[in-house]
């Protein structure tokens, strides 16, 4: 049946869907991905600079580790928590540099942290529950809280010093309403970075609290100013109340496999690990064995590319700067760069916001992420995690488009 057929063919009285879905968008920065691939497909040249995703292969031992796995035959079920030596590494990896306390029976692999974030939240979040999280913040955070049924309590942080997370703000945010804090550091997409100062104040703050910390560290290695920290540092002292969840996708230039993992009390695990079982059960099995070849063997792989996005993030933040209209402080922390804009707004052309500016250097053949899905229309947010040469050339196309508009 063509689609236009199906059209015609509707009924009168259509069935309903949830009230939960009602209320649901696609994620901001996947549309405008899926916009430049179909643009692109149609024959424009266009430089994707909106998804954050790493322009590396996946180092070839990881690739080579899968391969092996399927002609091993590794293509059956695991357990839905994912295979026992990989969940063991993933916790090993934490008590390692952390002194975490983890063992592999607190640890769930799961289909990227999105899976991992989306799980928990529907295990810990109840309908009228609030969320408390820094603002500007990734997409999915708000619209995974409302899915559950929860309230976002955005709590804004500070351009001027570079969005930095600070504990106290956060804490002040708390009632007897918040089930969870959820911080994200370093921050997608700010850049802002959290000192382990500020993690611990957190921390000791929500333990008072009886409140969740849940602590998004899928760019934990990405850190270009300051330290890193992680909560994995305090949860020895706080067994009860520190989440923590990782990825493979940006680290291990992994994206596509869908891997990544949490780790945290043993009730919320369990009660993690039994949706999962419902939703979605075990990552991709030979998926798996990539990534634990990934922790054993590919961290020269990950300091090359750690490597390149440094010399990346500064040239992008003062190519930016020096555009009309536009500035742009580098990056502490991930791969983004979050330029405020707001200059050109209200100038001839009609650029009104970050949606109407994504839109016109979409035209012009540069994608990139209003800042307005993350919560400030003021920016717009580049991935430098591409190659330099697109960098290069998203920002000369970009340059050429605001000398028109900034007159
Ligand atoms: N958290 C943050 C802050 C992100 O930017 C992303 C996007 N990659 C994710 C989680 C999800 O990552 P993945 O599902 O690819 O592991
Ligand atoms: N997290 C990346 C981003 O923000 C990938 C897309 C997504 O999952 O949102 O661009």
């Amino acid at each position: 049946m063509s689609p236009s057929s199906v059209m015609e063919s509707r009924g009168s009285v259509l069935p309903k869907l949830s009230r939960r879905a009602g209320g649901l968008a696609e994620s901001a920065t996947m549309e405008i991905n899926r916009r430049a691939g179909e643009l692109r497909a149609a024959g424009h040249e266009i430089i994707d600079l909106s998804a954050g995703e790493p322009d590396f292969p996946t180092p070839p031992t990881v690739v080579e580790a899968a391969r092996r796995a399927l002609s091993d035959g590794h293509t059956r079920y695991t357990a839905a928590a994912g295979l026992p030596d990989l969940r063991d590494a993933v916790a090993a990896r934490y008590a390692g540099a952390w002194g975490a306390p983890w063992t592999g029976r607190e640890t769930v692999v799961t289909v990227g942290a999105k899976a991992a974030l989306f799980e928990v939240i529907q295990v810990l979040v109840d309908e009228g529950d609030e969320v408390v999280m820094p603002s500007p913040a990734w997409v999915s955070f708000e619209e995974q809280i409302r899915f559950a049924g929860g309230t976002p309590v955005t709590v804004p942080t500070d351009p001027k010093e570079r969005f930095a997370l600070r504990a106290q703000p956060l804490l002040d945010a708390i009632t007897e309403r918040t089930r969870m804090v959820l911080v994200n550091s370093p921050c997608n997409p700010t850049g802002g970075v959290a000192t382990q100062a500020e993690l611990e104040a957190l921390v000791r703050g929500c333990v008072e609290r009886g409140v969740y910390v849940l602590s998004d560290e899928t760019y934990e290695l990405f850190v270009w100013h300051g330290e890193k920290a992680s909560v994995a540092a305090c949860a020895a002292g706080a067994p009860d109340n520190v989440i923590l969840i990782g990825s493979f996708s940006k680290t291990y230039a992994m994206t596509g496999w869908r891997l990544g993992w949490l780790l945290g009390p043993p009730e919320v695990v369990s009660k993690v690990i039994a949706l999962q079982s419902h939703a979605t059960s075990n990552p991709t099995t030979f998926a798996m064995y990539g990534a634990l070849e990934a922790l054993r063997s590919a961290q020269d792989d990950v300091d090359a590319m750690i490597r390149a996005f440094a010399e990346r993030r500064s040239l992008v933040a003062e190519a930016l700067d020096a555009l009309p209209g536009v500035h742009c402080a580098p990056a502490d922390g991930a791969f983004y760069a979050f330029p405020d804009v707001s200059e050109v707004y209200g100038h001839a052309g009609g650029i009104d916001g970050s949606i109407a500016i994504c839109a016109r250097l979409l035209e012009a053949g540069v994608a990139l992420v209003p800042g307005i899905a993350f919560g400030d229309d003021r920016f717009v947010r580049l991935s430098f995690a591409a190659s330099q040469e697109n960098l290069r050339r998203g920002i000369e196309r970009m340059a050429e488009t605001l000398d028109t508009l900034h007159g």
